[in-house]
């Protein structure tokens, strides 16, 4: 961060004159200790994420989110964090427990939220996609070389003209020719999309009317074509496409096989990595905490540092709340998941809440920051934007609260 004033003056009464400053406390987000339930091996590797994020994306991340694009640079230490598909077994991924993918997606949005998206659609969504429907044959072939991020993967599930009513109507066919199926349509806002190696695309058949999940390889597949999203206002960094499919042929061994061959296994995938969305929200929030709270303790107005401001310590106590409560909510879902009970209600009201929170946490931090707050180089404007993404990515706030509202009443309002 760049220097803000003189250096750090405490104030001193006649009491404390001529004695060293107390240190002033550093910034800690995690204020219930949540990380320190992990056992010793996890908390290790979660060290390991943090010390790859605070020492080689802090220093650089700014740069890519002003430019719009994406730091390769940073992949080859990314793939030894051995990392991706965490939380599933076999196949070349690391396991770990629901506790530990849910902290290492905060601890990635602590530090940048679109570090933490890229992460999320391509182990999250596309490998969690082949986890949970592909077949034992199409996990073999397809998630080793995803787990050892040799190929990258993305999920195209919104259209351009469809969005939250992806459960009503895709627009996306899939026509059976023999071995052979025939996929048409356009995808939208598919982050990884410009420049991964493997798509899961969700279209409907033409035959049932059902929607089913296809792997497709964007490199090698005639007529598939992508247009990176510009100008966006928030996670820069992640690179978001446009799809086109236009014939593209895909054997049917690529199409997802292990599950109903329905919506329900979208449905399936989107329950694991909404939740996941509540942790990337609370992480988000603790960037923007941490460095306002660095900000109010070195910043000076009339004399004294802001963080000795009353008004400054209610904004800073309400952000460590909403921060405290979500974290305390999103440590629960991951208990049910594992205990296989989370359901899409459960899900859609942790992504909701904590969305919303962080939205309203990251906003009190760009307010304590004044005009710097709106200046990328002082990291908080980064986070302020990127919540807006993570409050619409993976459903919008409303369309949780459909889905909440009909397990509240037992009446569903979805139009
Ligand atoms: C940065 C980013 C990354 C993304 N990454 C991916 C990705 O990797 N893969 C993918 O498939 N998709 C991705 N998405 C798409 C995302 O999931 C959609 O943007 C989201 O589901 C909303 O769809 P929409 O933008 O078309 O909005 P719309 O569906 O057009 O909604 C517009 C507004 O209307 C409201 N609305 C709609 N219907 C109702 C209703 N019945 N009642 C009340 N309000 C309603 C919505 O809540 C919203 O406020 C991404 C989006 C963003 C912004």
């Amino acid at each position: 961060m760049p220097t803000m004033t003189k250096p750090i003056d405490q104030p001193t009464s006649a009491k404390t004159a001529g004695r060293q400053p107390k240190p002033l406390p550093a910034p800690n987000s995690d204020f219930y200790q949540l990380a320190e339930t992990l056992d010793a091996k996890e908390l290790a590797l979660l060290k390991q994420v943090r010390a790859f994020m605070e020492t080689k994306v802090a220093p650089i991340i700014n740069k890519y989110w002003v430019e719009d694009s994406f730091p390769f640079e940073l992949l080859p230490a990314f793939k030894e964090l051995n990392l991706a598909g965490v939380g599933m077994q076999g196949y070349g991924c690391p396991g770990g427990s629901a506790l530990l993918v849910g902290l290492a997606a905060i601890e990635m949005a602590r530090v940048d939220s679109s570090i933490a998206t890229f992460f999320g659609v391509h182990s999250g969504l596309a490998m969690g996609s082949i986890y949970l429907v592909g077949s034992e044959e199409q996990k073999q072939k397809w998630l080793p070389p995803m787990a050892r991020m040799e190929k990258i993967g993305c999920f195209g599930l919104t259209e351009p003209l469809v969005g939250s009513g992806t459960g009503g109507g895709l627009l996306t066919t899939a026509k059976r020719e023999g071995d052979t199926w025939v996929l048409n349509g356009q995808k939208r806002w598919i982050g990884n999309a410009p420049w991964c190696d493997i798509s899961i695309i969700w279209a409907k058949d033409v035959a049932d009317n059902q929607v089913k999940g296809f792997i497709v390889e964007n490199k090698s597949t005639p007529g598939f074509s992508v247009e990176k999203i510009e100008n966006k206002i928030a996670l820069k960094v992640v690179q978001n496409g446009q799809i086109t499919l236009k014939d593209c042929r895909v054997p049917d061994a690529n199409r997802l096989q292990g599950g109903e061959s329905s919506f329900r296994d979208t449905a399936r995938v989107l329950r694991q990595t909404r939740y996941m969305v509540g942790w990337e929200s609370t992480g988000c929030a603790m960037g923007a905490y941490e460095h306002a709270v660095k900000y109010a303790q070195e910043r000076l107005q009339f004399g004294k540092p802001i963080g000795s401001f009353q008004l400054i310590q209610d904004l800073l106590s309400r952000m460590l709340a909403n921060i405290t409560a979500c974290t305390c909510l999103v440590a629960r879902t991951a208990q049910l998941d594992v205990e296989g009970k989370l359901t899409d209600a459960q899900a859609a009201l942790s992504k909701a809440f904590c969305t919303a929170k962080s939205r309203e946490t990251v906003a009190w931090a760009r307010e304590i920051l004044g005009g710097n707050g709106i200046v990328t180089d002082y990291n908080v404007a980064r986070h302020f934007a990127d919540a807006e993404a993570l409050y619409s990515y993976e459903g919008t706030f409303q369309m949780q609260h459909l889905i909440l509202g009909k397990a509240i009443t037992g009446f569903s309002a979805f139009v």
